[in-house]
């Protein structure tokens, strides 16, 4: 029996969208120079028109930051951060139905993923590191720790406000002040959450949030007014900042792309596995860095699995991002979409073979049926690249260590995923797998108290935890 599902869409209503924004400096909005339109990329419906930052706005920035750290937040106790950490992470909470609307609109993911994933996982960020902040002593970085200063924080497009809270939180906790930029196509719940640092009445100029593209993000990361870099985004910037700030003395952290190896042993339980690659590759349109991207099956299981994975995916639900019922939504640029068409299009001309979905895609948007390329081998540009959207590279190995071999053949290594059902196997995998973050009979697990980060060309320090912590200090032995 096939039954369809009636529409169960959330209401837009709940957030309202200004026509325009400015920049948040000084815990102030000033109004932008320049502006450019953000869209929605399930609709192309313009929201609203972002201010571009430049030299001036960028400058104002720091300047608030540095004077709110030399006169309030430097000065502050711990204690009295964490107050300040606790209420932003509250008002989050009480605030989480508009924050997941507008990350739905501006970002096109599933409603379904902002409510329960995104928004809940950014105000447990804060929770975890408000706790943190009067026990930095106790972290094990040294009983005398001390900020940094000011932190330039750049974020990606894929999990906006999240990313803001992975980036703010501890730096906060530590003692620094920031100016953060988030990416060009999703500003709106950067912009929501300099709010909420309003209604928490955060001291002014604590956190600063210019809105703009590369150019705004290359003017923070040169801005000698600056201590400490964070960035999140691609592999190719990464190294431009890497560049950058080689011969300053600013700290810096990377957090950049992955090419995860999900391997799938033949002792595994099928049908969790299944779930696992979905989830794996699925999630927010695979626009994940840990997405498990490269599907290695064990021989004598791969056609079985594939079978199961085809009839799993055909119920993928793709559509409005907020619908309820929606699993995958839309892609979040036209640069993006055209950037997985271009390099799925290497996998046909290279000799994989492709299997898409049936499924049918709205008229206006943007957007790209789940996919899968059976037969990939390890040069194809598929099995090496990130493609950041939802498209599975399958390959398949026939003895673990072949399967080791081939998930490490990879110039990243940010994350892993095991499937098996022997714990000794489990162990054995993991401990030689080249990756940062590694689950096992689970997949995109993520928690505030663990440290994610990857080795290679996925970045340098971790995010989260104590580590992650010990980014945000000066000296901290984890640095
Ligand atoms: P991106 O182009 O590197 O952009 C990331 C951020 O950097 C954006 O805010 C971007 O601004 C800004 N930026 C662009 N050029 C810059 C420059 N020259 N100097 C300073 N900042 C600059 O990456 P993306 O395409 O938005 O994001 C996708 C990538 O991020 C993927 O490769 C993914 O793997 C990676 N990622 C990694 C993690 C992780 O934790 N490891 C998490 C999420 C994403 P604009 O938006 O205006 O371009
Ligand atoms: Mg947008």
């Amino acid at each position: 029996m096939s039954f369809e599902y009636a529409p169960a869409p959330e209401s837009r209503t709940v957030v309202s969208i200004k026509a325009k924004y400015g920049h948040f400096i000084g815990g102030k909005f000033v109004a932008g120079n320049k502006h450019f339109p953000t869209i929605n990329p399930a609709t192309e419906e313009v929201l609203s028109q972002i201010a571009l930052a430049g030299k001036a706005e960028v400058d104002a920035a720091v300047k608030a930051a540095r004077k709110a750290y030399t006169t309030t937040w430097s000065k502050m106790s711990g204690r009295e951060r964490g107050k300040y950490l606790f209420r932003i992470a509250r008002i989050m909470q009480e605030r989480s139905r508009e924050f997941a609307v507008l990350e739905t609109l501006d970002n096109g993911k599933p409603i379904r993923e902002s409510r329960d994933t995104d928004i809940p996982l950014a105000a447990a960020h804060f929770f975890y590191h408000a706790g943190w902040a009067d026990k930095l002593e106790y972290a094990g970085l040294g009983t005398v720790t001390k900020a940094h200063g000011v932190a330039g924080q750049i974020i990606p497009w894929n999990f906006p406000l999240l990313m803001l809270a992975w980036k703010v939180a501890p730096a906060l906790a530590a003692g620094n002040t920031v100016v953060l930029k988030p990416a060009e196509s999703t500003s709106l719940t950067a912009l929501l959450f300099a709010e909420v640092c309003q209604q928490a009445e955060l001291p002014a100029g604590v956190v600063n949030i210019v809105t703009g593209d590369g150019s705004t993000g290359a003017l923070i990361v040169n801005h000698p007014g600056i201590d400490k870099i964070a960035f999140t985004g691609s592999t190719e910037v990464g190294k431009l900042i890497a560049r950058a700030v080689a011969p300053t003395s600013k700290s810096v952290t990377l957090e950049l792309g992955g090419k995860a190896a999900n391997i799938v042993f033949e002792d595994a339980a099928i049908d969790e596995a299944v779930e696992g690659i979905v989830n794996g590759i699925f999630f927010n349109q695979g626009h994940v860095c840990c997405a498990g991207s490269r599907l290695l099956l064990q021989e004598n299981i791969a056609e079985e699995v594939l079978e199961k994975l085809k009839v799993r995916m055909a119920k993928i639900r793709v559509g409005d991002p907020m619908d309820k019922n929606t699993d995958l939504g839309a892609i979040n640029s036209k640069e993006q979409l055209n950037k997985i068409t271009e390099l799925t299009a290497t996998g046909d001309s290279e000799g994989a073979q492709r299997w898409s979905a049936p499924c049918e895609l709205p008229g206006k948007g943007f957007w790209f049926a789940p996919t899968i390329f059976i037969g990939v081998t390890q040069t194809h540009r598929i099995a090496r690249e990130e493609i950041f959207g939802p498209v599975l590279s399958v390959l398949t190995f026939r003895t673990p260590q072949e399967a080791i071999d081939k998930a490490n053949n990879t110039p990243f290594g940010l994350s892993a995923g095991i499937w098996s059902d022997k714990g000794s196997k489990i162990l054995w995998a993991s401990s030689q797998l080249r990756a940062g973050v590694i689950w096992a009979n689970t997949f995109n697990k993520f928690d505030p108290t663990s440290p994610f980060g990857g080795y290679k060309e996925s970045g340098w320090g971790r995010e989260g935890g104590r580590h992650g912590l010990s980014a945000y200090l000066k000296g901290a032995s984890h640095e």
